[in-house]
Parts: structure tokens; sequence; C-alpha cells
């Protein structure tokens, strides 16, 4: 594999410098070192792209998919995180695949399914995305109301005989990496011990599992997280039963690691089961949380605090593409999630938000290098639900929300006030129902375009991959 080092730092205005005036390379060269800048700037004018779309239309097969998932990313998130980190007018490398489009992610409900719930769960909207089905809040690929497996594009990708790969910052029993290689009707049933919600699905019970148990038995070639905790637990049934999960792995034939120098010493071959944390892994960034007003900040954020035990996101994707792709005869389907800018946005916490998507962006360049140089890779770059941080005009004496601010001061020397007031202050803030961004390149990425449903993204992956599953939908 051939990757370039990693830029992130100069691509926005890089991009914008070579389509601008040179008294605006000095505006924005002055705003990226926060000397202040008093020239209007303006976002450059786009060229007629037709010939280039043309050019990136392609309706082949992919080898590989490469599908990138930022817990929570709505649109706010990634305007937030762009202005932030490269200014409004400089673009994050999410924003460079050719084909873009909104999709919507309402779930159903539990007792009536035939009803929308307008706002989903990490579960539910994974669940959409991984089998093509719409389900309730806290199932993972089964049917409402009748627990009935659905299948994933993982197992369809396995079953194809592709190798597969599931990256997350999260535990990797959480939902959104659990929805591609679990069953069950409750998110919470993360380890052998959290089965109180899922008394059927226990393996003393003739059951599959709890997630972390479903997660190894499904032989998964490279998984890559946090939530070791749950993989400490002991089984209580089968031929594993009084080992814990982790044994039952290592029996399976998984190597095991935790930390991240293992991590960029393993070679391709077998199985490996990566858990870098207990729980959650770090979070990159932090700061001052959002507060009544008027606010935290103004603040920049302090960056570079993950524990360097810990593996980035980047790191992450770039090993685990390495790992997959080692086989000339066999491609991959690989999920990458950025599970923490989701948890920080619950916590009103705008740097550990922003840093989180920073991260995020940064697996999503690792991809976009990897394809630069496979052609036949299908990247998918999207969210799972909207979430709560909103852009608002400086909040005033007499008129401001309820809820928590804080200011930020973004790449362009400017203030960017956040508000979260989806909940009171100090509570969990909320998700919300919105249409969210969907971005693609390669083969079959077209289909994104326009205004489509979550679900319509499992039918896009199955036909690039040319999985069994398309012929149906
Ligand atoms: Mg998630
Ligand atoms: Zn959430």
């Amino acid at each position: 594999m051939e990757f370039r080092t990693l830029r992130s730092e100069v691509r926005g205005p890089r991009s914008i410098i070579s389509q601008t005036r040179s008294s605006i390379t000095l505006c924005l060269l002055l705003a990226a070192s926060f000397s202040g800048c008093t020239a209007v700037r303006h976002a450059p004018i786009a060229g007629d792209r037709t010939t280039d779309l043309a050019r990136a239309l392609n309706d082949g097969h992919a080898r590989s998919v490469i599908l990138l998932i930022g817990d929570g990313l709505g649109d706010s998130e990634i305007t937030i995180a762009r202005n932030y980190q490269v200014g409004a007018a400089g673009r994050l490398a999410l924003d460079t695949l050719p084909f873009t489009g909104e999709y919507t992610t309402y779930v159903v409900q539990e007792a009536n399914p035939a009803l929308p719930d307008y706002v989903g769960d990490s579960a539910a909207t994974a669940t959409a995305w991984a089998t093509g089905h719409k389900t309730s809040h806290a199932r993972l690929s089964t049917t409402p109301q009748t627990d009935e497996p659905l299948k994933t594009l993982l197992e369809l990708a396995q079953e194809k005989g592709l190798r597969t790969g599931n990256v997350t910052t999260a535990e990797l029993t959480d939902a959104t990496p659990a929805a591609l290689n679990a069953h069950i009707n409750h998110r919470n049933c993360e380890g052998p011990a959290d089965m109180a919600p899922c008394p059927k699905y226990k393996k003393s019970a003739g059951g599959p599992g709890s997630i972390a148990e479903q997660t190894v038995d499904h032989h998964v070639d490279v998984l890559l997280g946090g939530g070791r905790s749950r993989f400490e637990q002991t089984i209580d049934g089968g031929p594993y039963a009084g080992q814990t999960v982790i044994q039952s792995a290592i029996a399976q034939g998984y190597t095991v690691i935790g930390l991240a120098p293992a991590l960029s010493a393993m070679q391709p071959g077998g199985m490996l089961l990566g858990l870098f944390a207990s729980g959650d892994m770090g979070l990159e960034w932090r700061g001052e949380p959002a507060k009544r007003y008027p606010g935290s900040g103004p603040q920049r954020c302090v960056e570079g605090v993950r524990p360097p035990s810990e593996p980035s996101l980047a790191v992450m994707t770039r090993k685990a593409i390495e790992l997959l792709d080692h086989d000339a005869r066999r491609g991959f389907f690989l999920q990458v999630e950025g599970a923490a800018i989701d948890k920080r946005d619950h916590a009103a916490d705008p740097c550990g938000q922003i840093g989180e998507t920073v991260a995020f962006d940064a697996a999503v360049q690792v991809a976009l290098e990897y394809a630069a140089t496979h052609a036949d890779t299908l990247v998918v770059v999207t969210g799972d639900h909207a979430h709560t941080s909103q852009i608002i005009p400086a909040p005033q004496p007499k008129d401001h929300s309820p809820g928590v601010f804080s200011t930020l001061i973004t790449a362009d020397g400017a203030n960017m006030t956040l508000q979260y007031a989806t909940n009171l202050p100090g509570r969990s803030q909320e998700h919300t129902g919105t249409q969210i961004h969907i971005a693609a390149q390669g083969p079959q990425a077209a289909n994104v375009v326009g205004v489509t449903d979550q679900t319509a993204l499992f039918a896009l992956i199955a036909r690039a991959l040319s999985l069994e599953a398309h012929r149906a939908t």
C-alpha cells in the first residue's frame, strides 16, 4: 500500500490558496496563525464541474468498501468542525468526495412498527444501514416485536468470501459496530454479565450470547476499538462455558492485543482483536464544556490528550486496511466509526466533539489515500443520526435560549458560538431527527445523490459488492 503522510493541517487553506487572489491568500495565512484578518473572505467560486462529475461516475463493481460512520455526525457537527479547524471557507477531507446527498434516518416504533419514530438511536439507525430494514430503538439487526435476525452487510460480505473489519473509538460492543456482527433485542447486552434485558439470548439459555460473544463468534478478521471489560466477562454456556470471551477468541484463532505498539507491529494473516481501552477509547481534545448564559469561552481547545497507549482512529483505519488488503484475490468490507462525536455532543463538550470530528476526518483521509491507488474501492462517509449542537448568533442578555453555550475561536480567528439546548443544562443532550449528509466516491457512489433513506445505503453497498442480497433490493 502506498500511503502519503497525513497533512490535514494544510488541507483546507491549500485548496483555497490555489483558487483565490493573493490578498485573500495572505489573509488566510494570517488567520491560520491567529494574527487577525480584516479582509472579507469569500469561498472560491466553483467552476463548471460537469466533466469532473461525469468522470467520477462509475456504475461498476467494487472490490472493497470502506464505510465511515460518524456517530451523531449531522450537518451541524460537520460545519462546526470545519469552521474551527480549517475555517469557514476551508474544506475537510470528508468535504472532497464527489457525490453527496442527504438521507433520512427515522426509525420505527416498537409498539407499532407501522409508525415512524422520528428521532433514532444508534442501534436502530445502524440496523437500517447494516441490514436495509428499519427497526425500533435499542435493537441490533433484529425485527421490531418479533426478534427475527436480519442479515447484515458484514455477514453477506463474509458469505461472498470477502475479508471483513470493524473499527471504532467506542467499545466494540457499542451499537454502531455491534449492528454488523450481532443480532439481539437490546444494545445494552454487551457482555455475558450484561444480559438482564436479553435473557433468551444468553448462551446458557441456548441463545447466541452477548454482543461480545457474537462479535468473536462471527470471526470478523479485524476488530479494533475499546470495551475490553466486556470481553473479560465469563461465558455462561456453550463450548467455551467458564472461559472469558477473550479466552474464547484466542481458542478460535484470534490474536488479542491491547496497546498501540502491538498494533503497529501486526503483520497480515490470521484474525485480530485489538482492545485498547477498558471502556470507550480516550478523547483526542479537551476544553471547557458549554455552560448557561453567557456560556464558556471564548476558547481554543487543548489538543493531543489521547493516551499514548491508544492508537488514533486514523492509525487503526490504516492498519485495518493494510491487514485486510494483503490477499490480492479477495476484497474487503471495512466499517470505521468515529463514535465519540455523539458522546461529546450528549455531554455538551464542544472541544471533545470537534476533536473527535477532526480525528474522524483524518480516518476519512486515510481511506481516500487508499482509494487513490485502488479505484475499485467504494468509500462512503456519513453519520447515523443528527445531534444537538447548533451554531447560533452570540447570545444576548435579553435574548438567549435556556440551553448551554460555548464560544470557540476558529481557524478564521473569529468567534463561533455553539448552543446545546435539547435537554436541561447538566443532563444528556438529545439526538435530533433531521436528515443528514452522505458522501461517496468509487463504484456505485452516485447513488447517494438526492434525498435517499438510510436503508438505501445497505442496497447501495450490496449492489457495489455484488452481494447475494442485492438481487432482492
Ligand atoms: Mg456509535
Ligand atoms: Zn447518542
